[in-house]
């Protein structure tokens, strides 16, 4: 009675558990299991009395049962199910209830944790393959200028110009890297405030306009006197900064790119659109990922660092927005932010 009343106070515990808990008797056949456990592994047929080489098909599950309940010894395996879908550490160990001996497992998903784990990695050799590329170029034209380059003055001009370039490129990387790791961290708030977007567009155009100048790209507002958005004015600035510079950059010679503002309901929407060769629908919903390009030498070529997009979708999500695009090949493309207007 005493020990029926454990095993159910166990039960009813293992019940509210999320990781998944399997206990099996002689001949490995299941004799408890949680509901995690029937969920993941038995949902449409009770674990009941079956073996768990019928549940789960693996042999290292099967051996570290075994070991469990012949030899009294606990392991600790690796386990996949649905075809490499789910990862499991498993833990399974001697279980003395009084009775003849069992075995408990306790399986620990890690299948988040291993999908972060190769984002982590991907995101690390994509970073280190952009610094070694432009650090390459800079040590080759070093080693040029201290070979005898240094005494030939046009080309030696020539080869500093390119150095400094590539050192450029470093810094924003590095720049673009920083700021995507301090907003992904949580580090980066904002604070809206109502902010005149007509003007931000002008100082934008000014900044940006000997860029556009020497592509032949003309660059064109249609944002109305008076808009005001709410929204942080550096961070808005900084995403519109990416798009209107991605549009340029994108566009065709002699192309335009317009930016305009429209109110839906509570959403401020402002719109780059630019004339340049548009962009495929296999790319388009990737463009936002870190280091995505769709060409990546000529992205590098014109100093992008793949990261531009990937930081202004954060910033528009930290501002409860977002941030989308829509394309026509051979036409153009057109991005747009979407900001909630304040809380009346
Ligand atoms: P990059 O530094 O390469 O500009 P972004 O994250 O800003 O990085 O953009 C990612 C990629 O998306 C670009 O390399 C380019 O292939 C594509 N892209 C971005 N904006 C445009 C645009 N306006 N027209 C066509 N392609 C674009």
């Amino acid at each position: 009675m005493k020990e029926n009343g454990h095993r159910e106070i166990l039960a009813t515990i293992l019940d509210t558990t999320r990781e998944c808990v399997i206990v099996a008797g002689a001949d490995s056949r299941i004799s408890g299991w949680n509901e995690a456990a029937r969920l993941a592994f038995s949902p449409n047929l009770s674990p009941e009395g079956r073996r768990i080489s019928e549940v789960l098909r693996d042999l290292d599950l099967h051996e570290a049962f075994r070991r469990a309940l012949e030899d009294g010894v606990e392991s600790e395996i690796r386990l996949e199910t649905n075809g490499g879908d789910r990862k499991f550490d498993v833990h399974v160990s001697p279980l003395d209830l009084g009775g003849e001996r069992e075995a408990i497992a306790f399986f620990y998903e890690t299948t988040r944790l291993d999908r972060l784990e190769v984002v982590r990695q991907e995101f690390l050799s994509n970073i280190s393959h952009e610094l070694r590329t432009p650090l390459t170029s800079i040590l080759a034209f070093v080693e040029t200028l201290e070979d005898g380059g240094i005494d030939d003055e046009g080309n030696s001009r020539r080869f500093l110009g390119v150095i400094r370039r590539n050192a450029e490129r470093m810094n924003s990387l590095i720049a673009d890297i920083l700021e995507l790791s301090q907003i992904e961290a949580g580090r980066v708030a904002v604070e809206p405030k109502m902010v005149d977007l007509g003007s931000l567009v002008n100082e934008i155009f000014t900044a940006l306009g000997s860029k556009a100048d020497s592509r032949d790209v003309t660059l064109r507002s249609a944002v109305g006197e008076g808009v005001r958005v709410f929204a942080d004015a550096r961070r808005l600035e900084q995403m519109l900064v990416n798009l209107i510079d991605n549009a340029i950059k994108f566009n065709r010679t002699g192309g335009e790119v317009n930016v305009s503002h429209e109110r839906q309901g509570d959403i401020d929407l402002i719109s780059v659109s630019d004339t340049g060769e548009g962009i495929l629908p296999e790319h388009l919903a990737r463009i936002f990922e870190r280091f995505y390009r769709i060409d990546r030498a000529r992205s590098r070529e014109m100093g992008g660092t793949g990261l531009g997009l990937a930081i202004v979708k954060h910033l528009a999500r930290l501002h409860n927005g977002d941030v989308s695009v829509e394309s026509e090949l051979g036409k153009g493309s057109t991005f747009r932010i979407e900001l909630p207007a304040p809380a009346k």
